[in-house]
């Protein structure tokens, strides 16, 4: 027997219906490219999304079709969230922090027809534009005053001339809610980087689950500033929040350094930020260098990469900020755990809750996970025994854009969990907390740099044999590469030599911090390096500081 309610599709162009309805008046305000502090309402941004939704319809843009962004968290982004997927297109947010190489790969992948870009990025847009095969138009986000007059693009378009030639009426469609919303690429740990593809079904559930009082704890009474980018996950799913709760947004633009941060925490009164601990990392700096104090931010999310105990204790003693540390993947859109306390941890010592806010967390509702040893078989949850985690759940990727990489979901002989590549202990109470990785990947600053690029350059130097490259600690970055290699017998090689060799190849902070000459690098039975033999070995490794 069925149940006898209403069937209505889960569409992100709900969300902003409902911040209209409900929360017309509560307001988004913008650092902008062009120097300004913008502000709006839900209502306005609403009416604007609806016009870049004509405007979308008018360049051609077709329902399931790809509409890629380059841009800074702002409000004409997020109307793009919602013009785009709320008219049946896929929003794909390119990282400008990627090599113009791997930006042209990505769109070609995604077969963008249309690219926004913030101003910022109209160097790297001119620089890649020639060798992008579908992309069609390009449109600059800004108004006429700012378009640049000598631009290389061909026919280049104008935000606001865009939005202003269309009326502001247009009914959301009503679609399948498995439908494709958004896509993010995400760097594989072998080969290209895969587009992971959301629908508005997952997004809607995460941003459902992700909302709740133990997750971010999220509402109409909060002021929420993402500084995690939007190009990062959909800024971790905080756009789709804040108009699900009608909580005040206020966005960073291209200023996130301490000082910059700071101020708009102060003027607009930020009760609530989310960030990698890099972005922490210099604005707790500012505020301690100029003797300065949080009034209204209490809580900021922490993840990407694992908090520092120091900077949980710090926020909170000094600062009387409370951190939500989180865990996620882009392939899990990206929430899996938070660290919030269970009732039982309100009767312990300061220390005994440090400890457990330390932890990655425990899963959110809507995440079911697991770690397995070697062999497979489910580990104890007894915050000892330590193995691979899978999670499975209604907003983890199945399966990659266009079939990549194989089926993802098979992990040793058994189907439907998804292998995080994170190596993590769980204890009894559930709280996760990650001990290693299994994906050969660095993660410097929240951003990955793809080992298998650098080995494949170090390896195409005349006098290498073999090259591994690792993650090893960072004070600031979290983690950078580092290079152990192998020279060719009888040849005289330098670790500047080699460096310089990697100028032009890559990104320029992609670029290893060391290298270290070794005998040889350990190789498991099947000849694969033993990385996390290396990454044991020079685990205390002192990398130059610049
Ligand atoms: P991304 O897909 O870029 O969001 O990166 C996801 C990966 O970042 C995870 O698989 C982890 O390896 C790492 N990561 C994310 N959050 C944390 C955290 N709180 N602590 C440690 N590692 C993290």
């Amino acid at each position: 027997m069925n149940g006898l309610m209403m069937q209505q599709p889960l569409l992100i162009s709900s969300l902003i219906v409902h911040a209209e309805r409900h929360h017309g008046d509560q307001e988004v305000v913008s650092r902008r490219v062009e120097g300004d502090i913008h502000r709006c309402t839900y209502r306005e941004l609403a009416a604007r999304s609806r016009r870049m939704a004509n405007a979308l319809a008018a360049l051609g843009v077709k329902p399931g079709e790809r509409v890629a962004t380059l841009a800074w968290n702002g409000h004409r982004h997020m109307e793009l969230y919602y013009a785009v997927s709320g008219s049946g297109a896929v929003l794909h947010t390119l990282n400008p922090r990627l090599h113009p190489d791997q930006v042209v790969y990505i769109a070609d992948h995604a077969e963008d027809q249309v690219l926004f870009f913030d101003l910022t990025f109209l160097p790297l847009v001119e620089a890649v534009a020639s060798r992008l095969k579908t992309v069609k138009r390009f449109v600059a986000m800004t108004d006429r005053a700012h378009l640049p007059t000598s631009s290389k693009l061909p026919d280049l378009l104008c935000y606001e001339d865009l939005c202003a030639a269309q009326t502001n009426r247009f009914d959301w469609p009503e679609f399948d809610e498995n439908s494709a919303s958004s896509l993010c690429y995400t760097s594989g740990t072998t080969g290209n980087p895969k587009g992971v593809l959301y629908s508005h079904r997952s997004t809607l559930l995460h941003t459902l689950a992700a909302a709740m009082p133990d997750a971010l704890n999220c509402s109409a009474a909060d002021t929420v500033l993402p500084v995690v980018p939007m190009f990062h996950v959909n800024a971790w799913g905080l756009p789709y929040i804040a108009c699900m709760v009608g909580a005040k947004l206020v966005f960073p633009g291209p200023g996130l350094d301490g000082k910059s941060l700071y101020e708009l925490f102060e003027s607009e009164r930020v009760t609530l930020s989310a960030g990698v601990p890099t972005v922490w990392q210099g604005l707790l700096g500012y505020v301690e260098a100029n003797g300065l104090k949080f009034s209204t931010m209490r809580r900021s999310v922490i993840g990407g990469s694992a908090c520092p105990p120091a900077m949980i204790k710090l926020f909170n003693e000094s600062y009387d900020v409370h951190v939500l540390h989180a865990w996620g993947m882009t392939e899990m859109s990206p929430i899996g755990t938070v660290a919030s306390f269970k009732g039982k941890h309100g009767a312990q010592s300061q220390q005994e809750r440090y400890a457990v806010m330390a932890k990655q967390g425990r899963a959110i509702y809507g995440v079911d996970m697991r770690i397995v040893g070697e062999d497979g078989a489910d580990l104890p949850w007894d915050g000892k025994a330590s193995g691979e985690m899978l999670v499975r759940g209604p907003w983890i990727v199945a399966s990659y854009f266009k079939g990549e990489g194989g089926d993802p979901l098979v992990v040793k002989g058994e189907k439907g969990w998804f292998p995080t590549g994170d190596v993590a202990m769980i204890d009894a109470d559930g709280y996760m907390q990650i001990t290693d990785r299994s994906k050969d990947v660095i993660k410097s600053g929240g951003e990955w740099i793809g080992s298998i690029d650098i080995e494949n350059i170090a390896m195409a130097h005349p006098k290498v044999a073999m090259a591994a490259c690792i993650a090893a600690f960072h004070p600031k970055w979290d983690e950078r590469p580092l290079l152990v290699v192998v020279k060719k017998p009888g040849v005289e090689l330098t670790r500047d030599e080699l460096l310089a060799f990697f100028e032009g190849k890559i990104a320029k902070w992609w670029t290893p911090d060391d290298v270290v000459f070794a005998e040889a690098i350990p190789l498991g039975a099947t000849g694969k390096m033993l990385k996390n033999r290396l990454r044991e070995q020079f685990k205390d490794h002192k990398l130059p500081t610049a």
